[in-house]
This record gives structure tokens, sequence and C-alpha cells, in this order.
């Protein structure tokens, strides 16, 4: 039987708030995106986010459609009846603030709130690259590392709501510190920050790699300029990706002592890389792993791409989760 339902998806971030109209099999109906100015007050956030969902809706009658609630998620840390926001990263007013309440009190619909992570992962077993998988885990990689897990159909909750901070697996004890406090996370070799600091480095032992030469241009290097370079065939991009890959592959390995995810989905920024980046990874975790555990687990492309997240929330607030 088709599924008639629909839902609103919202995706908070740092520098936008993106949201989504989306029907019962995951299809986007219809879609608005706002930038976001994070030095505004939570208030002024709220009012944002109210009148972007307000004309969603208005949006969603020309489509003779009627969303019966709204799911929204947001990178950072919420109590444990998600009412209250305890620490939103990149958003530093929202930190404590009342916006919670204040979205359910401008809203008629039932509202849902949860991790952008586990809006991903979500979002990917209902609709993407990780449908019917028993135990999956949704890895984003961006600036930081997140992952969302999925065990059996239910999000994994251990602690502020997420499955577990992979980007805090430590991978190198005598490492450089992390920001967190502890040394040698894998972000501070894996995440986007850290390919763009062995860009920089291999481009400065490299004078002559595309690398070097694509920095003398522009003056900076990021995911970018690596993937640039990397489609080029540039050895030097290669040996940086191959690295930050195979790295999150050896965080995984320890990973899947815990969650032994049957399939691990690769999203966020840092995607751009593609395959390369994704045959490192696995190769990391087939190396260093136990074998019995990560002989069977796969390693793939997410496959909602940047629409994960609202089509997850969406998905969730159908679901009432
Ligand atoms: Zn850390």
């Amino acid at each position: 039987m088709r599924d008639s339902r629909c839902a609103i998806g919202v995706d908070l971030g740092g520098q936008s708030v993106k949201l989504a109209l989306v029907d019962g099999q995951g299809v986007i109906r219809r879609r608005r995106q706002e930038s976001i100015d994070a030095t505004k007050s939570a208030e002024q956030l709220c009012g944002v986010m109210l009148d972007q969902i307000r004309l969603l809706r208005l949006d969603a009658r020309s489509e003779n459609l009627a969303p019966s609630a709204v799911g929204i998620i947001m990178p950072g840390y919420m109590d444990r009846q998600r009412t209250r926001l305890i620490f939103a990263a990149n958003l530093p007013t929202l930190s404590g603030s009342n916006l919670l309440a204040d979205l359910r009190a401008g809203l008629d619909l039932p509202v849902t709130f949860d991790a952008d992570s586990n809006g991903a992962a979500f979002g990917e077993y209902c609709y993407g690259a990780g449908q019917g998988v028993d135990r999956l885990t949704v890895v984003a990689v961006g600036t930081g590392i997140g992952a969302g897990v999925v065990a059996d159909g239910q999000i994994v909750r251990v602690r502020h709501h997420i499955g577990g901070s992979l980007g805090h697996i430590i991978v190198d004890p005598r490492g450089l510190k992390c920001a967190c406090g502890a040394r040698g996370c894998v972000e501070t070799v894996a995440s986007g920050r850290a390919l763009e600091r062995q860009a920089l480095e291999a481009a400065g032992s490299e004078p002559h790699s595309r690398l070097a030469a694509l920095l003398n241009q522009r003056g900076s290097l990021t995911g970018k300029e690596v993937a640039e370079a990397l489609a080029q065939g540039d050895s030097a991009a290669c040996r940086v990706v191959r690295q930050c890959g195979w790295w999150l592959g050896v965080a995984l390995a320890s990973w899947a002592v815990v969650h032994a995810p049957r399939k691990v989905l690769i999203g966020g920024g840092i995607a751009q890389l593609g395959l390369p980046f994704i045959q490192a990874i696995h190769d990391g975790l087939q190396e260093v792993g136990q074998p019995a555990l990560v002989k069977d687990t796969t390693v793939e492309p997410a496959g909602l791409g940047p629409d994960a997240g609202v089509v997850g929330a969406a998905g969730l607030a159908m679901a009432g989760l």
C-alpha cells in the first residue's frame, strides 16, 4: 500500500537551515533554505525557523499535501527528554536556550528533535543506501567526524542521544592533542580539518605536485582542491586522501567491536573525495580490524548525499521517534 503520509524535515546547521517537505516514500516534494546568522539570539533563530516552516506548509498546500509532523535535527546535545538544548555546536546562542520548547509552542503539529547524525542515519536506513541493513553505521566526515547507528531499525542512543562519538575514538595515543581534550582522536588525522593540514604539509614537501601548484594559485587548500588534484592523478593528493581514509578505517575497527556494523556508509562534505577515500577506509578497517568481525563489513558512499539530514528528520517525525 502506498504510504500517503508526509512530514517536514528541518536540518539546522551553523550557516543555514534546510527544510524539506518529504512524502512517505522519502521523496522531497518541496524544499527551502535560509541562511543563518550564528550571532543572532535563540529567539531570533527560532523566529527564522518558524517562518520557514510556515512558508513550507503553504507550499505543501499547493501540492495538496498536509504534513502531519515536523522533525528537526541539529548538531549538539539535548537533555534526556529532548526538551532542552545543553550544547549546540556552531550555534553558541542556542546552548542552554529554550529553543526546543519555543519551537513546540509555535507549531500546532507534533515536533520531534534529534541529533543531526541520527537524522542522517535514519534517512539512509529508511530511504537511502542502508535500507534493510540490520546493523548500520552512517558516518559524516566534515570539519569533524560524527556517526549515527541504527540497529534492527532502532536508533542507538548511548549518551547525548547518539550511539557514540566516532570522531573521538583514539587511534594514536602519542599523536596530536584533540579539541576535546583527549590525545590522538581520529578527528586529528582523518577529518576535513586534518585533511587540509596534511595537504598543506604534502604541498610543502612536494613542491612539484599539483597540490603545491593549487596552493600557489589559490592561497589555501580545502577538500575541493584536494579532490581536484586527486582527480588529476596527483600522487601527493592520493597519499593524503589514502592516509586520512586509512585512519578512519582504523577507528572503525575499534567501533566495530562495539557496534559490529554490517554496513558503513560514508557521507558529509569530504565524501566529494569519492571512491579512493572509501577504498582507503575499507583497507584500514580490513587491515587492522578483528577478521571475524569485519570481514563481511562493507564500506560504501552514503546514498542521499546532503539531503540525508532533512529526509531523515522527516522520517523521524513520521515515525514519531
Ligand atoms: Zn577528541
